[in-house]
């Protein structure tokens, strides 16, 4: 069992964070001042960090320490400690002793990939995918002025559970009743709100879920109510997370155009139809080709389809196969997620020899497709990671020329306000501080996630709402 002792400090997430990476769920004993790994070697590390900022972990007979310039403490405790267990473990991973969701923001620090290399041990092709993806992410937030005000909407139901998710999304087959409810206490809160917005919308994003779940009457209303009660400039970027093949009909597709939606997701996730099945998802690949050239009939030139690398039932070749069918289909975005099909805590030795293997095909699979979309005239413009994937590795979003989408990159960097209608939705503001370029002090104001809740007290959320983009 490895044993990490806490001395100077009391960063048991950062310690958490990297032990996690190397040796599996990790337990936080704070009252005797350590965080263990059963399934790790077994040795006993001390991690200190000093009064002048600089930590050192000490193994019985190495010391660990960063010699140049020094990070923040919290990133200085991870690098000391990720420096031991790479050494005493005889692994790397991608990206180094960088454990957070947004590798980008460290990147927009940074003058160069090399230096990410270097102070953080991010692997090269990583380093070069953050470095690029950061400088894309800049130029897209250029184009969103400070002041002004990114929206969601957002519709957590969907017409069968995928296998897969872990969002909080209902299957819309137990809750019918619901769902036109729910809409119409959408459409409440967005006329309760609408009046105090005094700010210009930059970019407007309704997701799920599955939005086009709503049946086309409902949807078309939905439609209606955003745009007869919010001030959507002309021209304004306008998203409709039409997801699953399986709710989008031509109805609901020559509504969307015409009440000037800009961008739609249509999601396949694989090419495979028997991995569709499988996960429960009522649609085959030929029904993503269909619906997606539907689309472009209408005149739809800005779509964006999804795929998961490491899907249960599938291997790396099938992840690459879906990536070429879906570059044959010439979408403006491509965005790649990676799965990573977790097992219980409580892990055997022989599942853990399983899980390394299987992270090390994800990992070829996944830089395979990169490949591929740059090839095909795709770059990187956001980019984020998920907590406790076990792989450690990202999901990004590709996008031809300058398509990349505002609302994405806006809502990741956490430097623009977002107001977020409907369940689950999470509002924030972005204050810029000083002598902190790429960083900005986030408010956020939870909405109530159980949506039959919302449907209650839709007048209260819109009031706490109010007040928070008041104050
Ligand atoms: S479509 Fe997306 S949100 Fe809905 S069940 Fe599947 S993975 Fe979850």
């Amino acid at each position: 069992m490895l044993e990490v002792i806490l001395k100077g400090h009391d960063k048991y997430y950062g310690v958490s964070d990297v032990v996690r990476m190397f040796c599996g769920v990790p337990e936080e004993l704070k009252d005797e001042g350590k965080v263990i790994a059963p399934e790790g070697p077994d040795i006993t590390l001390i991690n200190e960090l000093f009064e002048d900022g600089r930590s050192v972990t000490y193994s019985e007979n190495k010391a660990y320490e960063f010699k140049g310039k020094l990070l923040e403490p919290g990133r200085e405790i991870r690098r000391s400690l990720y420096m031991a267990l790479s050494d005493i473990t005889s692994k790397t991973m991608p990206w180094g002793c960088l454990t957070g969701i947004r590798p980008t923001l460290v990147a927009w620090e940074e003058d160069s990939a090399r230096s990410l290399e270097e102070r953080y041990f991010v692997r090269p092709d990583k380093a070069e995918l953050a470095f690029e993806t950061s400088r894309e992410e800049q130029r897209i937030l250029s184009l969103i002025p400070e002041e002004s005000l990114c929206i969601y909407v957002g519709i957590p139901f969907c017409p069968s559970r995928c296998e897969y998710c872990s969002f909080i999304s209902s299957d819309i087959s137990c809750h019918m009743d619901r769902l036109a409810n729910y809409e119409k206490a959408l459409e409440r809160e967005i006329e309760l709100i609408s009046g105090t917005i005094k700010r210009p919308i930059a970019a407007l994003y309704v997701g799920g879920g599955t939005p086009t779940v709503l049946e086309e009457k409902e949807f078309s209303s939905l439609l209606d109510s955003i745009y007869s009660n919010l001030n959507i400039p002309s021209g304004c970027e306008v998203t409709v997370e039409a997801g699953r093949p399986d709710t989008i009909t031509e109805g609901k597709l020559i509504s969307m155009r015409d009440h000037g939606i800009t961008r739609i997701c249509i999601n396949p996730q694989t090419m495979r139809s028997d991995t569709l099945a499988r996960l429960g998802r009522r649609h085959t690949a030929e029904d993503v080709i269909n619906t997606y050239r539907k689309a472009t009939d209408l005149g739809f030139d800005l779509i964006n389809m999804d795929l998961i690398a490491g899907l249960p039932y599938e291997n790396a070749k099938d992840h690459i196969e879906s990536t070429k069918r879906v570059i044959e289909l010439a979408p403006a975005n491509i965005t790649v997620h990676t799965l990573y099909k977790k097992r219980r805590a409580s892990i055997s030795r022989e599942q853990v020899m399983d899980l390394e293997m299987a992270r090390g095909s994800l990992d070829e699979s996944v830089a395979e497709s990169y490949e591929l979309l740059k090839a095909a005239g795709y770059h990187p413009y956001y980019m984020y990671r998920q907590k406790d994937t076990g792989h450690g590795l990202e999901n990004t979003g590709f996008a031809k020329g300058d398509t990349g989408n505002l609302y994405n990159v806006a809502m990741m960097s956490d430097c623009r306000d977002v107001l977020s209608f409907g369940a689950g939705g999470m509002s924030k503001r972005c204050f810029a501080q000083e002598g902190e370029p790429y960083k900005h002090r986030v408010e956020r104001c939870a909405t109530i996630k159980d949506a039959l809740s919302y449907i209650r007290r839709v007048e209260e959320m819109a009031e706490k709402k109010a007040e928070f983009f008041s104050m």
